[in-house]
């Protein structure tokens, strides 16, 4: 079979890679129905996070179920089936908690922009929908797979609520998906910080009522302005730069919270800052295993369609020009169709 493999910095290549299969009893293997690259694949294209050896790429699915093993009854061959980044047996302690992206079993997933994959922990990972969906709204759930759900994380993780306002900072996939999660939890007012024209075109699309372009303390000036001096009650950081958390933390209000889903390179808090803040501040890479089965449901009924983030389709053996694409910022996500 054939994959995308990085072998250095900005050099991605579409080649041949070993054959996807069974290696326990609790995997399973897919047929991929659509893959993407994310913005967080972004981070070894530009040598942020450095690549030792050649290795394969992706991390976001949805597919066709081809094969299960021994211990996997939950999903059954030719069945579409939705997943996460990271995989969880969705038994273990962490689990049951909900935080199934700290299961104690937890594999992440990194060979997706393939033509098949393997999936371990299949069991409690993949969800399968009763019907194979209609084509249009397989973006949809490959957004549900890792952006939506983050983006999710990040409205819970702020607990937004009916009626309260947000600012979600980052206009990437996640930060637009946490615009329809803040939107889809209740948020009244919904802040969006961006200052690309097409991005915040689609952020007021998703229920953003506000966008503010200036980054920084020029940012923070703004949402205090807006919020009468006091900042939002929650705040979604989507990106993981040390400003991007800065501009969070000051966002939000004494008592407010802060879900920080992007990342974090070279972020430093500052502990006597956030003691005097009263800013409560959770994050992590997203439970998205909890989410599913809900999003799913939201997909497929069309109350929400993060598909719309991928604005670039192209046929998997051109994944390359989805990396530069998005390096570029041509591109909000890419869509990769085997
Ligand atoms: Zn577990």
């Amino acid at each position: 079979m054939r994959g995308a493999v990085i072998h250095a910095p900005g050099d991605v290549r579409f080649e041949t890679v070993d054959d996807a299969k069974i290696l326990k009893p609790t995997d399973a293997v897919i047929r991929t129905a659509v893959t993407c690259v994310c913005g967080s694949d972004l981070w070894p294209y530009r040598g942020v996070v450095p690549t030792g050896h050649a290795h394969p790429m992706g991390h976001e699915y949805v597919g066709f179920v081809e094969e299960v093993g021994s211990e996997v009854t939950a999903v059954r061959p030719g069945q579409f089936v939705v997943g996460s980044f990271a995989t969880s047996d969705n038994t273990c302690a962490n689990c049951r908690n909900g935080f199934q992206s700290s299961c104690l079993n937890r594999e992440f997933m990194s060979t997706c922009q393939a033509e098949y994959v393997r999936i371990p922990n299949a069991q409690g990972t993949l969800v399968a929908t009763e019907d194979i969906p209609d084509e249009r709204l397989w973006p949809g759930l490959l957004a549900v797979s890792d952006v939506l759900g983050t983006g999710w994380w990040a409205a819970d993780a702020a607990e937004v609520k009916p009626g309260s306002t947000a600012v979600v900072v980052g206009d990437g996939a996640v930060g637009l998906c946490a615009v329809i999660a803040a939107k889809e939890l209740g948020a009244e007012r919904i802040i969006a910080m961006s200052r690309h024209e097409s991005r915040q075109k689609l952020a007021l699309e998703f229920g953003a009522t506000d966008i503010v372009s200036e980054r920084g303390e020029d940012g923070v000036a703004r949402v205090k302005n807006l919020t009468d001096g006091i900042g939002a009650d929650s705040v979604l950081e989507c990106v993981g730069t040390e400003q991007s958390m800065r501009q969070a933390l000051h966002s939000a209000r004494p008592g407010g919270n802060v879900g920080f889903v992007g990342v974090p390179h070279d972020v430093a808090v500052d502990g006597q800052e956030l003691f005097y803040s009263h800013v409560g501040l959770r994050g992590g890479p997203a439970p998205v295993r909890r989410y599913l089965p809900d999003l799913i449901d939201r997909v497929l009924t069309g109350s929400v369609d993060p598909g719309k983030v991928f604005d670039l389709t192209l046929p998997l053996e051109q994944v390359a020009e989805g990396y530069r694409a998005m390096d570029e910022r041509r591109a909000i996500k890419a869509l990769l169709k085997p």
